[in-house]
């Protein structure tokens, strides 16, 4: 069986700080196969963003990363890197980060300069990753730029980022991000600023551009119901650690972790007339006093005394590829 085309394994990611160690990412697994999506889900400060910069070694100098954790990548041409085993300004790395895979942010301005256009990002993007001329790398471009539906790409090649409007900023970041044809597109919160009408938009063009591109995507929001309609896969994180994983349909209609369900009745649905919100109940815990145990125990309604607090739940199947961390399973 060959293996998959990236495969996360038991990522462990903490940072130093003046108040002390702070764990981030918690023994962390998962694989991403060719042309798959995997959506990451939950609340700020899950470590869901943290995990997913590793995949292109996006951390700050104060991060520490676990002896045993590895990040395997199957390369265009076959062969199978660790990342974390590249040196830091390697030429590979520099190959694999924004060539075989690219990221998406939720604020595009953090991916432009705004002494550059958008067309000088996206040539020197393609140049860095491909020897093409300039005048080959500028009709790429604006090919991609109207294939993303902005009108008059040409125009728009020319401009700053500053002077488009917020949905076609987002539609820009795409497109460069998109110019070298990664394999592997991340995408992190890239709808959670826009109104929901765009958001519906945009996640159409992902869904389209994934077809067509062959990539597989890992796609991160906080909100379900985002997941939902993108990721055939979604794993669920808390406080650093995957507590729930599956297919997504069978985490939504049957979710089995306590955190998944309060995330499922925190979702708002018109078809649920004057039903109440349910948000969960409690404050993420900060991280410098991570709770011992099952990392949801101090906001859990269905805490098993003397045993959430003491152990932490081991992964069990409880229904094909569905994944659960919580004791009421074991
Ligand atoms: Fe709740 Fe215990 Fe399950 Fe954690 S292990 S989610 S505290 S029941």
């Amino acid at each position: 069986m060959s293996p998959p085309l990236l495969e996360v394994r038991d990522l462990t990611i903490e940072f130093m700080t003046d108040e002390g160690r702070i764990t981030a990412v918690d023994h962390v697994s998962f694989a991403l196969e060719r042309g798959q999506t995997l959506g990451i889900v939950g609340e700020s400060g899950s470590g869901k963003s943290v995990a997913t910069r590793a995949v292109i070694r996006l951390l700050t100098d104060n991060a520490l990363v676990g002896e045993r954790s590895a990040i395997n990548l199957t390369r265009r041409d076959g062969r199978q890197v660790d990342i974390l085993g590249l040196a830091s300004g390697s030429s590979e790395l520099r190959q694999i980060r924004g060539g075989e895979v690219s990221m998406i942010f939720q604020e595009p301005m953090a991916s432009f300069s705004p002494l550059r256009t958008i067309g000088t990002h996206m040539v020197e993007a393609l140049q860095l990753h491909e020897r093409v001329s300039k005048a080959e790398a500028t009709r790429r471009s604006i090919e991609l730029l109207e294939r993303v539906g902005i009108a008059d790409a040409a125009g728009r090649f020319r401009q700053y980022s500053f002077e488009l409007s917020g949905g076609m900023r987002q539609r820009a970041m795409i497109a460069m991000a998109l110019v070298t044809r990664p394999s592997i597109l991340i995408a992190d919160e890239p709808t959670t600023a826009l109104d929901v009408t765009i958001q519906a938009q945009i996640l159409q063009l992902l869904r389209e551009l994934q077809e067509e591109m062959g990539m597989a995507m890992i796609f991160i929001s906080h909100d379900l119901g985002v997941i939902a309609q993108i990721a055939r896969n979604v794993a669920v994180m808390y406080l650093g650690r995957v507590v729930e994983e599956g297919p997504t349909r069978d985490v939504i209609f049957e979710p089995r972790h306590p955190y998944t369900r309060g995330l499922i009745q925190a979702i708002p649905r018109l078809d649920a007339g004057q039903r109440r919100l349910t948000p969960i109940g409690g404050d993420i815990p900060s991280p410098l006093a991570r709770p011992s145990g099952c990392p949801f125990h101090t906001r859990c309604g269905e805490r098993l005394e003397g045993r959430c607090e003491a152990r932490v739940p081991d992964p069990r199947e409880v229904a094909p590829s569905h994944v659960v961390s919580c004791h009421l399973h074991d």
